[in-house]
């Protein structure tokens, strides 16, 4: 079993029949259209599915970095659709974590700097024990004082977890957090987002396409044109592999 250390069991981020129209008239296009879904505390849950499904959309409607069109989300016990700008900029500094493809470090700050920097902008202090675990659980080593630039594409993108992590947010979004490195060094980090999850109870909600990526998670939940599809608990490769074909199918089937 999988414990949920130090935090309250529930719903840490809320989808309510969202639905998401870009654009006006001709060049209208509906990412979204009512999709409902919950993703637990302490537990880390996966969005896939094809290129244009939605996955960005509805991860960026979560996290209170675009607004929808209809529907109500919540992170916690906030209610994020309804928030005004100082309340979404406050939401995203206290309570949701982000790791992004390309690293997203500052590049003139070391990496201990760069976990820090969210903290220091909130006016927060470090707990040090959580801080000792993080720094020791990303296995940086002697590499604290460097810049991105002198790290690998890995060791970046580690730093960018720990930064996310040292925060103890609320959820951490990840978008394709391995799309940039080679199989070994996004391995480490997912095995690092499982063990936060699993031994840390964070709460993380990643979007993939990549079936290895998404079987790290204990539950997929599947878009295709918009809406919720399928979904997967305790994914392997191959279910989740078999799942993308049948949706493909569909797809196909329907065009
Ligand atoms: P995914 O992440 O699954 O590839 P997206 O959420 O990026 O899908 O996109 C869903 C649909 O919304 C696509 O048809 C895409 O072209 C459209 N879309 C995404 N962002 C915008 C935008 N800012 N303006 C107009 N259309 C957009």
């Amino acid at each position: 079993m999988t414990a949920t250390v130090g935090r309250d069991s529930g719903v840490a981020a809320r989808a309510t029949d969202v639905w998401k129209v870009y654009g006006t008239g001709e060049a209208q296009v509906t990412a979204l259209r009512g999709v409902s879904a919950e993703f637990e505390r302490g537990r880390f849950s996966a969005i896939m599915g094809p290129s244009g499904s939605g996955k960005s959309t509805l991860m960026h409607c979560l996290a209170g970095l675009d607004t929808v069109t209809r529907g109500t989300i919540q992170i916690g016990d906030t209610t994020v659709t309804g928030l005004g700008d100082s309340g979404l900029t406050k939401l995203r500094r206290d309570k949701v974590g982000f790791i992004f493809q390309q690293f997203n470090l500052l590049p003139t700050l070391t990496a201990r700097e760069n976990i820090l920097l969210p903290l220091s902008i909130a006016g927060r202090r470090p707990d040090r024990d959580w801080y000792d675990t993080v720094i020791t659980t990303v296995g940086l080593g002697d590499r604290l004082g460097h810049r991105p630039s002198q790290l690998s594409g890995g060791q970046q993108q580690r730093v960018a977890c720990a930064r996310a992590l040292v925060a103890r947010p609320e959820v951490i979004f990840a978008d394709e957090p391995t799309g940039n490195l080679d199989s070994r060094s996004g391995a480490d980090v997912l095995n690092f987002l499982r063990n936060s999850v699993a031994e840390h109870g964070q709460t993380i909600v990643m979007v993939t396409h990549d079936p290895v990526a998404a079987s790290y998670a204990d539950r997929v939940v599947f878009l295709a044109d918009g809406q919720i599809v399928s979904e997967l608990v305790e994914p392997t490769p191959e279910t989740v592999l078999d799942t993308m074909k049948k949706l493909d199918g569909l797809a196909g089937a329907a065009a």
